[in-house]
Parts: C-alpha cells; structure tokens; sequence
C-alpha cells in the first residue's frame, strides 16, 4: 500500500534501558514474519523503517524501537501515548523466513531480536539457535519468550551470568547448528564480522540473509 494508515497505538512500554515496546491496532493488511514498516514523523521525511516484532497472526502489530536521544523520530515516538495514533506504511521488506524445516541460526543485537520474534510467534517449533547481542542485561528483552529455543544471551558491557562477552566472540568457537540458515539482524558491524566469521567456518554466503538496521560503533 502507498497511503500510510493511521494505527492507534494501544500500548507503549519500556523492554530495556532504552528500548521500547509499541502495540498498535493490527492493520487492515497482513505481512509475512520479517516484514517491516515504516513509521511516520511530524515531517513527511522523518519516516524510519522497523521491523514488525509480533507475530502474522497476531492481534497487534508490535514494534521494538531504540531511542536515539538525538534522532529525528524515535524522539517522537517516545512521547506518543495510548490512544495516540501512528502513521504506517507497509508492509515491506525480503528478510522473510525462508525455509521453516532447516536449522536456524539466528544473530541479533539489541532491537535487531524482532524478527526473530515474529518468526517463532508466526512458526512455533522451528529448531532455532539464537544469539542475542547486548549491552546490559536490562536489555535481553523477551528472554522469557525464547525459552523454547537454543537461546544464547551477550553482554558486551556488564558480565551476564558472570561473563562480559560480544555475540561475535562467541560465534568464532561454538558449536553451530549442522548445515544452518544464518540470519543476521541488527548493527551492520555485527553482521560484517558474523559474516566473515561465518565464512572462514564454511557456511556459504548463499545460506546467510542479512538485515542491517544503522551504521555506526554497535555497544
Ligand atoms: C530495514 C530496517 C529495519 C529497522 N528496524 C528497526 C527496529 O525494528 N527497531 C529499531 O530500533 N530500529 C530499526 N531500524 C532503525 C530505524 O529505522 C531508525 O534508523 C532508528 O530508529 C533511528 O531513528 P531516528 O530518526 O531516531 O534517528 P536518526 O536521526 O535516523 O539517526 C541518528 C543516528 O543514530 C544512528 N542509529 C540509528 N539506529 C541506531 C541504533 N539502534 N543504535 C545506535 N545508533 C543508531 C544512525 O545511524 C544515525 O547516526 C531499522 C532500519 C532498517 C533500515
């Protein structure tokens, strides 16, 4: 669709130490887990793309934001209310499931978790390793909801469980799932490295789907 649609939002609430959740009415569309959309500002340039966090079936069409206290529109964001409405535009976006039946592997930083999210509240059962990279234990939102997958939790900041360690650090020594599809999610830094990484331990470049969300320092 081209015209944006006004969604109330039905629920804001805080996940970590600055990242947010946003529930908001479900759409009169539907997307595919993965999908992103683009939410609007109080100029017509301040739209910014997220990823829709919640799942195809889903009654709400979640978003996981990080504010950027010196962004254009997670500032707006943070000061909208329930009741409130947001202009939406969507759904968009390839960084889709591609074959639910292989092992998954999946590498997030911080927001970078809500497709991952969708994918499990969309396809329950998939045999899915998650690797969440953090920077303070605050922020390994929606812990509770991974309990049924081989879920890996990084802090890069403060030790988690004892440890202080990047996602990247781990990814060069564990065991990998056998023959995975890898899907990168979150600071382009992370997904250069995991790449690389991935690479020089023999999976193929046609085997990993990327997501990059920004482009700067990641912790
Ligand atoms: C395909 C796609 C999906 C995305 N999905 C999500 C999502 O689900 N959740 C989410 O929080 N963001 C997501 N983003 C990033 C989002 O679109 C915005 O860039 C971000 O929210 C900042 O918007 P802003 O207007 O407040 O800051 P801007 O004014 O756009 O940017 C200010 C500065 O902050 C940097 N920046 C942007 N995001 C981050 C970050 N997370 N951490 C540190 N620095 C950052 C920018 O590179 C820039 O230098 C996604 C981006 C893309 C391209």
């Amino acid at each position: 669709m081209t015209t944006p649609q006004a969604l109330r939002l039905l629920e804001h609430r805080p996940v970590g130490r600055d990242a947010f959740h946003l529930k908001l009415q479900r759409p009169d569309w539907t997307w595919k887990a993965g999908q992103l959309v683009s939410l609007g500002g109080k100029q017509p340039n301040d739209q910014r793309d997220y990823t829709i966090a919640s799942g195809e079936n889903d009654e709400t069409l979640d978003v996981i934001y990080r504010l950027i206290p010196h962004g254009i529109l997670t500032p707006y964001l943070r000061e909208k209310k329930a009741g409130d409405t947001l202009d939406v535009l969507g759904p968009y976006g390839r960084f889709t499931l591609r074959d639910p039946s292989r092992n998954i592997l999946f590498c997030a930083t911080g927001t970078g978790i809500a497709p991952c999210r969708a994918f499990l509240r969309s396809t329950p059962g998939l045999s899915l390793t998650l690797f969440h990279g953090v920077r303070y234990p605050e922020d390994l939102y929606f812990q509770d909801e991974f309990q049924s997958v081989d879920y890996h939790p990084f802090c890069s900041r403060e030790p988690y469980d004892g440890v202080t360690r990047r996602l990247t650090e781990a990814l060069r020594t564990c065991i990998l799932p056998e023959d995975p599809d890898v899907y990168l999610c979150g600071a382009n830094e992370m997904i250069y490295e995991a790449e690389e990484i991935l690479a020089g331990r023999g999976i193929s470049a046609k085997r990993i789907f990327k997501e990059p969300y920004y482009y700067r320092a990641w912790d």
